[in-house]
């Protein structure tokens, strides 16, 4: 091979886990190669209209994946440098310390983490620092330890939200200021003249067209390009992982690229294409050595496919709700069992706020029949809500590649109880503070379910652990079966929690970034 396709490091995919990871080694002077199946998400005035993004999907990957049945969907993914975290909600959580070991629930064992809450901890805080979160230590009664406080103050909620906040407070509950990965300065609620985000409604699903979102492109890709050393190709779809005859190494990158086949080696190969794209990389790769795919000689890879079990629940009030920025408030309470229940429930968030057109986009089965005015009447009274519980790793919940090279992601829904009470919690409080009062006539609150496109939160296709047969990867994320291939990405994790995964993601590749500076004997960020 050409000595310039030849690199130290080459990282695949540029999101959470593949941006931050080549910020991180970027400073060490090594060659690194990233490989990006997408372009820059063009800067343009649709990135902010809910039209655009939510009824056209203009963002969306042009893909089709299958279902186990066969049948086809629109999964919701985004190809684009800085991945998911293009159009991400940027709110970023660490696990609990209890989430890094077994739990028990309702629909069975949450499993332990080969690590704990400790070996995370200070990869957490630079991860937080890194990122621009803002957000209040203290005032979320399930979080762990920290060794720093947040670098930025929280974001401010505006007066609807702070009276939602108060009015949950008096019940005795402990609402607090959602961690937001966000480059905002604000003064009295209002973003100062040189702050990039200006606070717009626009947060939650968007691509933000001011570069105020903390995602990875921002972050880190553009950063570390600012190292000679660090190169990046766009466009570079990655078909293919090919090995030395003793299968121990990867020895060629198979990359497609303007319509023809390229090939580029390294060292060091981290796959980071997220948790779906990476399990069926490592399933097309299968040769010779690695017959059901690469670094899978345990048959995880692809199984224990987790994305959480999510509904966005909207109240209406017949006042309006004249929000601008929603994303501010989450709560806790319920995380871990609630008074009248042993068991986990989950998290609730406040969701970006809706306008009407995000509710046509999302065509919900009562949305057919509603007249555009009333979708429209509906979103500026609603107030917005993310439930978010934890679904367990099985696995028969998997991404196979079919003969012609399509996806396939099998679920069965499971763990839905604690889902369930929790949204009933929710509905008590909003009773209880009086909201029943401002509703529409019949106390209307939709509750929609995330279907089998929210592929969003995809998680645990490439799990690590300690040993090699029921893992693929090992505590520095390094296939158990090969020498010089990491996964960096979601894939990795044992259990998904009921708090958003990305901060984990980030923290993991600071982490995993600090063993390969020692393995190449350099040092990084
Ligand atoms: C609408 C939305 C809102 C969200 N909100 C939040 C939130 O508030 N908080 C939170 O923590 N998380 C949130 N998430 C989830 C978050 O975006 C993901 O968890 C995170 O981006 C996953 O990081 P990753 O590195 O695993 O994968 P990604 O960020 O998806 O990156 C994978 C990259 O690999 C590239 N790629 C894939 N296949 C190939 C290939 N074969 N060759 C080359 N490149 C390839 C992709 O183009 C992509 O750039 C949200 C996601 C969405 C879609
Ligand atoms: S709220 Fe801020 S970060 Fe979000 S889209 Fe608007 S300007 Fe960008």
């Amino acid at each position: 091979m050409a000595a310039d396709k030849r690199y130290d490091v080459i990282i695949i995919g540029t999101g959470a886990g593949g941006g931050t990871l080549a910020y991180h080694l970027a400073p060490s002077g090594k060659r690194i190669l990233l490989l990006e199946r997408g372009g820059y998400l063009p800067r343009e005035k649709d990135n902010w209209d809910a039209r655009a993004v939510f009824v056209e999907s203009k963002y969306r990957a042009n893909e089709t994946w299958l279902d186990k049945d066969g049948n086809a969907f629109h999964p919701g993914v985004q190809y684009y440098v800085g991945g998911n975290t293009k159009v991400y909600g940027a709110a970023l959580l660490r696990f609990r310390e209890k989430d890094f070991g077994e739990v028990g629930h309702h629909g069975g064992v949450s499993p332990a983490w080969p690590m704990s809450y400790s070996d995370f901890e200070p990869y957490y805080t630079k991860a937080e620092r890194l990122y621009h979160v803002h957000g209040q230590r203290g005032t979320d009664p399930t979080e762990g330890p920290a060794s720093a406080p947040y670098s930025y103050p929280p974001v401010s909620h505006e007066p609807r939200i702070q009276e939602l906040c108060d009015d949950f407070r008096r019940l005795g509950h402990h609402p607090f200021p959602l961690p937001l990965g966000i480059l905002l300065d604000e003064e009295e609620g209002k973003a100062l003249h040189n702050s990039a985000c200006v606070r717009c409604p626009a947060f939650d699903g968007f691509p933000c067209l001011v570069n105020g979102k903390a995602d990875a492109q921002v972050i880190c890709v553009d950063p570390a390009l600012e190292h000679s050393n660090v190169e990046l190709l766009t466009g570079a779809y990655v078909e293919r992982l090919e090995t030395s005859p003793s299968g121990r190494e990867v020895t060629n990158v198979v990359v497609r690229r303007k319509g023809a086949v390229e090939e580029y080696s390294a060292d060091i190969v981290v796959v980071a294409c997220g948790a779906i794209n990476s399990a069926a990389l490592l399933l097309r790769s299968a040769n010779g050595k690695h017959p059901g795919g690469l670094a899978n000689s345990s048959d995880v890879v692809g199984r224990h496919y987790m994305r959480h079990n999510c509904s966005a629940f909207m109240a209406i009030s017949k006042d309006p709700n004249p929000t601008v920025f929603q994303k501010t408030l989450a709560l806790n309470d319920f995380y871990f069992r609630s008074g009248d229940w042993e068991y986990p429930l989950g998290e609730i968030q406040m969701l970006g706020k809706t306008d009407g057109e995000m509710l046509k986009g999302e065509a919900p089965g009562w949305a057919i029949w509603k007249p555009e005015f009333v979708l429209d009447f509906m979103a500026e009274h609603s107030i917005d809500f993310w439930l978010q519980s934890e679904d367990l790793p099985h696995p028969g919940n998997r991404v196979t590649v079919n003969p012609d090279g399509q996806i396939v992601l099998s679920i069965q829904e499971n763990n839905l109880e604690g889902h369930k009470r929790l949204k009933a919690k929710l509905e008590a409080m909003l009773t209880e503070i009086g909201l029943h009062d401002v509703l529409m006539p019949r106390s209307l609150y939709l509750g929609k379910n995330i279907p089998i496109g929210g592929t969003a939160h995809q998680a645990g296709t490439v799990r690590f652990g300690r040993d090699p047969k029921t893992s693929a990867l090992d505590v520095n994320c390094k296939a158990h079966d090969l020498d010089n291939l990491y996964v960096v990405d979601a894939s990795f994790f044992v259990s998904i929690a009921a708090v958003n995964p990305s901060l984990t993601i980030m923290a993991n590749a600071l982490r995993v970034g600090d063993h390969l500076l020692d393995r190449l004997g350099a040092t990084g960020s």
